[in-house]
Parts: C-alpha cells; structure tokens; sequence
C-alpha cells in the first residue's frame, strides 16, 4: 500500500516539474485518485493563465469533480508535492477527499519564496489588524437572501 502512496506521490512531483520545466507557473503538482486510478492530475498554472487560483491541488479538483460530475470528491485521496496553502487548503475541506498525502512543506515553500505563511497568520488576527481592508456593509439588505435559501425547497443541499 506504501508503494502505491509513493507511487502517486511521485507523479505529483512529476508534474510539478512538468509545471515548473514548461514555465506554466510555480513548481507545484498535484494528482486525484479513485479507487486505485487518477482520475484528475495536473500542476500550477498560475502565471500562464494570468489565476492567482490555479494551484495544482485546485486544478485537479476542478477537473476532478467534473470527471465525477459531483461537486464532492468522495472516496477520493489528493496527492499534493507541497503542504496545501490556506486557499487549498479550505478547498480541499468543501471537496472532502478521504485524506491528502504531500511531499514538501510550507516550510520549504517559504524558503523558495512561496510565502503562504502569513495568510496563516492573518486567519488569527481580529480583522481589523489583518493586512487586508475588510468592512461590512449591507448586512440587512443581503440578510433576506439568506432567509429565502432557508425557506427554499428544492435547494440541493452541500
Ligand atoms: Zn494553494
């Protein structure tokens, strides 16, 4: 079983460089696996296709859920070259695979400057100390949205 672990893993770094060699973006690779098979594979196109969201791991769920036609990743196991960032990280917890295996860490990102470490830190600051302006506005106007979704019934639940 370690030996399939390894041998998915090694694809992920295999299209992190693939990614990285044909300049599509940073050098991160990510592979999706059901039931033994890849179902989704692919790597950062961040800089090539002018998406600061296409990271390997979202790539892959994209591609993934449309192969399953499901907006879940049940049974499914993520393998990632590098320790998701926070970005994938809440994606990966919407697509719910079983578990995610990866290679590097954020640790050895941040030292070939891919600094997700201070997105960390600004989830634990008040919101008024993180770096980015966040102000409210509008709360009763848009509550009554929330409300009809609550009243709906023939919402598909998620
Ligand atoms: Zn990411």
């Amino acid at each position: 079983m370690n030996t399939t672990h390894e041998f998915f893993m090694k694809r992920a770094i295999e299209m992190a460089s693939k990614g990285m060699n044909s300049n599509a973006g940073g050098p991160f690779g990510a592979v999706l696996v059901k039931d033994g098979e890849i179902i989704a594979e692919g790597h950062n196109q961040v800089t090539s296709t002018n998406d600061p969201t296409a990271h390997a791991e979202m790539v892959v769920i994209r591609e993934a859920c449309k192969k399953l036609n499901s907006f879940q990743l049940t049974d499914c196991i993520l393998y990632t070259s590098c320790e998701p960032c926070p970005m994938c990280l809440g994606a990966i917890y919407w697509a719910r695979p079983t578990a995610v295996y990866f290679a590097c860490t954020k640790e050895d990102a941040k030292a070939i400057d891919f600094d997700d470490r201070f997105i960390y830190d600004e989830l634990d600051k008040n919101m008024g100390d993180r770096q980015m302006t966040f102000i409210q506005l509008l709360r009763n106007e848009a509550l009554p949205v929330f409300n009809g979704w609550a009243e709906k019934n023939d919402r598909t639940e998620y």
